[in-house]
């Protein structure tokens, strides 16, 4: 891999402490960082090299998938780090920060190439990208990169105003786009799971799959991110991005040889092809929904609107549950439903696919016969369950549902940051979000954001601890289906 010098803006940050430095540990260990890599750290207090390689060595204890527990592999990891002061605003500090890493290039003796991590809030995308521009930390003979994390904007007219402004400074080659779904595992094997199992290759459309649903959900209230999560939603936090990445990732059709162009161009098909949704029909194919009090694993919670910093009035959502559907030759009439929610029963973030019912449709005369299912299993445990139907030999041979149920096991598996990091780090952008899906992903969104705004659908109470509310289901009813796996 080639050398490279990675400037961290935010090093102080709460991504940094949990992601950042845990996901570089570990590719450390595995051998996945370029022999010649040093990170520059950037904040804007003053810290010495020192106090930040212990604050780093901190971050490992706490979050690292790995212990952190060999002084001698630590030690290592840490001289690679360095820190300087920067406010995004100052340009003088800009020009401190070229000189450092300048000295750094020439003392290693390695390709200028350099990787900008922007772990700051997105009100600084542009200053920052701006002044990497002007200050000639961008004019390098080898490569640059830019990484940037959600949001990208807050609606479709920002988010292309933020795009237009990156672009003055960096091409979308060089844009590394992270939204973490893309780089969870099994998410990064749906593709290849998909075009190299000819069983599962032969039943990937809708000739034999009767409906999907795509599920995020978590148990966690608002927490200390009121100021932020209150104008963003579920729809922003969750759906836009994370939630539609899902759903393009599990439905493109890829040859064997497939190429980054060929993800992507895939990729934008499927939004291309998404039925666009009317804003007078958000109503009827778009669940708002806002937590009420209730009790989560045995404990009492507030309501949405009682919890610190938010308004007695909120409307915000924190549930949405959707209908979509993809016009185009393997998906026409096959219903995607998409949910994610906050204070739900349990956390999962899993796709089920059902297929369609033979059985039923040939008149075998079977009541305990159920849909194959296939789960994808992607949070917090990673694996796939194949739900068939059998003959229950103590029942006179009725059937029986059967699951043929693959765990990963926990440890194993690296966390999303360290495949992202490792693919930005060798240029790799198949899971990564272009700009076209960002933008066609936004516009998509765009009138059910413009409903919300204006009211005009109801916003559905529900309890915390369960799984959303009752309408959500009925969205599924009405078309012959339910959610599976709400017990
Ligand atoms: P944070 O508030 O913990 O950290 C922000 C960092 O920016 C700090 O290091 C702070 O010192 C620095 N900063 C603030 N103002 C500055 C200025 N004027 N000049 C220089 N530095 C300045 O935020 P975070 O949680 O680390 O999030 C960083 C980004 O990552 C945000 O865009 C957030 O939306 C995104 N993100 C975070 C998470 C997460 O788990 N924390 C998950 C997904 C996306």
């Amino acid at each position: 891999m080639e050398a490279t010098t990675f400037v961290l803006f935010g090093a102080t940050g709460d991504l940094a402490k949990r992601k950042i430095y845990p996901a570089l540990f570990n590719l450390f260990i595995d051998q996945k960082l370029p022999q010649f890599f040093s990170v520059i750290g950037l904040g804007r207090r003053e810290l010495s090299n020192k106090a930040f390689q212990s604050n780093v060595e901190q971050s490992l204890r706490m979050f690292s998938r790995r212990e952190a527990t060999d002084p001698i592999i630590v030690e290592q990891f840490l001289s690679a780090f360095r820190y300087s002061v920067l406010d995004v605003g100052h340009k003088e500090d800009y020009q401190t920060l070229l000189q450092l890493i300048e000295q750094k290039e020439e003392e290693l003796q390695v390709a200028p190439n350099r990787m900008f991590y922007l772990s700051v809030g997105p009100e600084f995308f542009e200053t920052i990208t701006a002044n990497i521009h002007e200050s000639g930390l961008g004019t390098t003979s080898g490569w640059r990169r830019l990484v940037i994390e959600k949001p990208f904007g807050h609606d479709l007219q920002s988010a292309r105003e933020l795009n237009k402004n990156l672009s003055k400074a960096f091409t979308e080659e060089e844009i590394f786009r992270i939204d973490h779904y893309l780089g969870k595992p099994m998410v990064q094997k749906l593709e290849v799971l998909q075009k190299s199992n000819p069983v599962l290759k032969a039943l990937w459309d809708n000739r034999y799959i009767a409906n999907v649903q795509i599920t995020a959900n978590e148990i966690v209230g608002v927490e200390e991110r009121a100021g932020y999560y209150d104008h963003v939603g579920a729809v922003r936090d969750m759906f836009q991005n994370h939630m539609l990445q899902l759903l393009m990732m599990l439905t493109i059709h890829l040859p064997n040889n497939s190429t980054v162009d060929n993800v992507r161009y895939k990729k934008k098909l499927v939004m291309d092809s998404l039925e666009t949704l009317r804003k007078e029909d958000v109503g009827s194919h778009v669940i708002r929904g806002q937590y009420a009090a209730g009790t989560i694993q045995g404990e009492p919670v507030v309501g949405y609107t009682s919890e610190p910093n938010i308004a007695a009035t909120s409307r915000n959502d924190t549930f949405i549950a959707a209908k979509l559907q993809i016009d185009d030759y393997f998906w026409r009439g096959v219903p995607f439903y998409i949910r994610t929610g906050k204070r739900m029963k349990d956390k999962s973030t899993r796709i089920v696919i059902e297929f369609k019912e033979p059985l039923k449709q040939s008149g075998a005369n079977d009541d305990n016969a159920l849909p194959n299912l296939l789960v994808f299993e992607i949070s917090p445990n990673e694996g796939i369950v194949l739900q068939l139907n059998s003959r229950d030999p103590l029942h006179k041979g009725e059937f029986k549902p059967l699951n043929i149920d693959f765990h990963e096991s926990q440890g194993n598996v690296p966390e999303a940051y360290e495949n992202l990091i490792c693919d930005a780090l060798q240029g790799d952008s198949t899971f990564f979000a272009h700009w076209d899906e960002v933008e066609l992903s936004w516009q998509w969104v765009q009138p059910i954001l413009e409903a919300y705004e204006e009211n005009t659908v109801p916003l559905h109470l529900y309890e915390a601890g369960t799984y959303g509310p009752v309408e959500s289901d009925e969205l599924l009813k009405q078309d012959g289906y339910h959610w599976w796996f709400d017990e």
